[in-house]
């Protein structure tokens, strides 16, 4: 089949993810246009937005050169970050609520600045024009992976070593398909061999060395999960294997779909604080489910 990077079915970390968790969930956050404005729907929270303003800070440091990154006031680079989530729009209900997330921001951003470890090293980036990095990881089935990877530290025996920094308090599950998918990407991306993957869990300071996974069995699994994905979209099939929510009487389905269930049921706890990056609406839920 030949290429054709419009009809193809786009697959990432994070879509993939949800469809994991359950197709519905996946067609809510991945497919469904609201009718009347025909943009995507998405739910900020406040994990969420500390996890933005965090990445936006530590990312940015790659465009400037390696021995100059530390003579950046990395805590008001936060601030500025910080005023892009501030309020309702990064999902917070209350000052409180946002300033105990603002000071675990500032937490992680101290524990860079104590030990900036390899953000001081030389670094490399996946090729990209407008959307993220990305391939075709099958012309036969036209299904199309993409991804960032947060930092590729360039080490002295001309190999990489990828990064994932992690804000949240969960470890990543050992079944995830992030380290296949960020291997695959710089496979195919660049020529350099991946020999090392860590995850900077920022809030404690702890790195986490993860075994590599083998590129035949990356490719593999996440060949397999998207061929899964893009037969659900031929299929339609997307139901909720605990029965489809019901706006009547509030039964059905569970906690992950619940919010886009309410946006979709145009419930008063879903309210609208604007647009995202990439033009989806963005809700917060007012109350709790
Ligand atoms: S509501 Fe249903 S489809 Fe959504 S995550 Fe829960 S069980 Fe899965």
């Amino acid at each position: 089949m030949a290429q054709d990077k419009y009809t193809a079915v786009w697959v990432s970390h994070s879509s993939m993810g949800d469809f994991l968790k359950c197709p519905r969930l996946y067609y809510l956050h991945n497919v469904y246009k609201d009718p009347k404005t025909k943009n995507k729907i998405a739910i900020v929270t406040p994990h969420m937005s500390l996890g933005i303003a965090v990445h936006e800070v530590l990312e940015g440091l790659g465009d400037i050169p390696a021995n100059e990154r530390m003579n950046i006031d990395l805590l008001a680079r936060l601030e500025e970050e910080w005023q892009k989530v501030t309020g309702k729009k990064g999902g917070f209900l209350s000052e409180e609520e946002e300033n105990g997330f603002k000071e675990r921001g500032i937490a992680m951003i101290k524990n860079v600045i104590k030990d900036p470890r390899f953000l001081v090293n030389k670094r490399i980036k996946l090729p990209r024009e407008v959307m993220n990095p990305n391939f075709f990881l099958s012309d036969d089935h036209n299904i199309i992976l993409n991804g960032l990877v947060d930092w590729i530290e360039y080490l002295p025996d001309d190999t990489l070593h990828i990064i994932d920094f992690k804000t949240g308090k969960n470890e990543e599950q050992e079944a995830s398909l992030q380290l296949p998918i960020y291997l695959l990407l710089c496979n195919k991306l660049q020529k350099r061999k991946v020999t090392k993957a860590s995850y900077w869990y920022l809030e404690n300071d702890k790195m986490v060395e993860k075994e590599l996974p083998d590129a035949d069995t990356a490719y593999r699994d996440v060949l397999e999960m998207a061929i899964k994905v893009k037969e659900a979209r031929a299929k339609n099939e997307f139901n909720c294997p605990k029965g489809n929510y019901k706006k009547e009487t509030g039964e059905g389905g569970c906690i992950h779909c619940r919010p886009y269930e309410l946006i979709l049921n145009h419930d008063s706890r879903a309210e609208f604080v604007g647009q995202g990056m990439f033009k989806q609406d963005m809700y917060i839920i007012k109350k709790e489910l």
